[in-house]
């Protein structure tokens, strides 16, 4: 009861500070006295300050309370395939640091998890030299995660199971670690940081090497049963459609992720289409990225115009399919799909207008987050903030 009373009146100065005690009071219902005992252990523990003299209504002028935001650290990590990235915030979700690390190429999940842990090191490391304490670490990882246990049920890149990520790092390094899939984690962050913020549904959606949702809703991020609620790249949207690496047919992901756009990009030019693409990577095809599909539509190429377009159609259809399920206020596009700009939006609206029921399509915006590269870091270290401020049912 009183770590719950403790954190409603820490995300109360987080949400309404500078504030005093006795509009502490009045807002969460709470007695005097037991506000100002918790304030007292929050100032203690220097999570809270007092901060310049509030207006008075007639007798003295309040003391207000802020959050001692620079304070803290906490830390937020991206665990990809190929590279693990991290950032290092104070309170408000300010970076104050970034680092990164390579990922050996199929690694042991003993050579993952040193990676991790020599990153996170580094880390600290960093912290303790600005003499700032770290509150905690946010792990964002792909694929199959159970934020329960902290550990990565399957992490289809790597082709690993099991990692106990948070026992391993608590066990290390003796500091609270939660751990999240990565594209919850990016909606988590949107809700605190970007376009997210004061809306109860949304959905993010991550185009890159796969096809994720983060979804969001009446405020709580929704995990499904088993956790796997969100994997949009493998529902189908062509029953006669190519085979996907989930080893099904026709998933929204072999069409629209990064790798399946390049798949198209090759066929496109085996079959003669004129391009510069093959110029681009001065004839090795094995080289073609979804950037440099990117760039050519930049300059005009028309078969890497048509390949996003296409790309967009498809997101288009998966999207529709998510508005018509769950009626979301906003879909953030997150991934390289979110910096290919119009030329992948456009379509895609289009035929999210042609293909959901009218009235979800006229409540829904799309739009392209924000956040940036570093939205899955940021959602990484606002699962640390998540678990100081808000409330949590005991
Ligand atoms: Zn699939």
């Amino acid at each position: 009861m009183k770590s719950l009373n403790k954190s409603t009146i820490l995300n109360m100065v987080r949400l309404h500070g500078p504030i005093s005690r006795a509009e502490i009071a009045k807002m969460t219902k709470l007695t005097p006295p037991t506000v100002t005992n918790i304030v007292a252990e929050l100032l203690e523990s220097q999570l809270i300050v007092e901060s310049d003299l509030g207006v008075s209504t007639g007798g003295r002028k309040p003391i207000m309370l802020r959050i001692n935001s620079s304070r803290f650290y906490v830390v937020g990590v991206y665990a990809r395939a190929k590279k693990i990235n991290a950032a290092i915030a104070n309170l408000d979700g300010k970076i104050i640091h970034q680092l990164g690390s390579k990922v050996p190429p199929f690694p042991t999940m003993e050579e993952f998890l040193q990676t991790l842990k020599s990153l996170v090191g580094d880390c600290l490391k960093l912290a303790e030299a600005d003499n700032q304490p770290v509150l905690g670490i946010g792990v964002g990882m792909h694929g199959l995660v159970d934020p329960q246990k902290g550990e990565s049920v399957y992490a289809p890149h790597l082709k690993l199971r099991q990692i106990p990520i948070k026992e391993f790092l608590e066990q290390e390094f003796k500091i609270s670690v939660e751990v999240e899939n990565d594209v919850r984690a990016i909606a988590l962050g949107e809700s605190w940081f970007g376009q997210g913020r004061n809306l109860s549904n949304f959905i993010c959606v991550n185009v890159g090497t796969g096809v994720g949702a983060g979804i969001m809703i009446d405020h709580q991020l929704y995990h499904g049963t088993s956790y796997s609620a969100g994997e949009i790249g493998h529902t189908t949207i062509d029953a006669n459609g190519p085979l996907c690496s989930c080893g099904n047919i026709g998933c929204l992901e072999a069409f629209a992720s990064g790798s399946g756009l390049v798949l198209r990009a090759r066929q496109a030019i085996h079959s003669g289409k004129e391009t510069t693409l093959s110029e681009m990577v001065h004839g090795d095809l094995e080289q073609l990225t979804g950037e440099i599909i990117y760039q050519a539509a930049r300059k005009g190429d028309p078969l890497a115009i048509e390949l996003l377009k296409e790309t967009g159609r498809y997101l288009g259809i998966g999207l529709a399919n998510l508005i018509n399920t769950l009626n979301p206020s906003r879909i953030i596009l997150h991934g390289g799909v979110s910096r290919a700009g119009s030329f992948i939006t456009e379509p895609l609206k289009e035929v999210v207008n042609a293909r959901s029921l009218e009235v979800p399509a006229r409540q829904v915006s799309i739009v392209s987050s924000n956040l940036g590269k570093q939205a899955t870091v940021i959602g990484a270290f606002t699962l640390v903030l998540k678990k100081l401020f808000t409330p949590a049912p005991s």
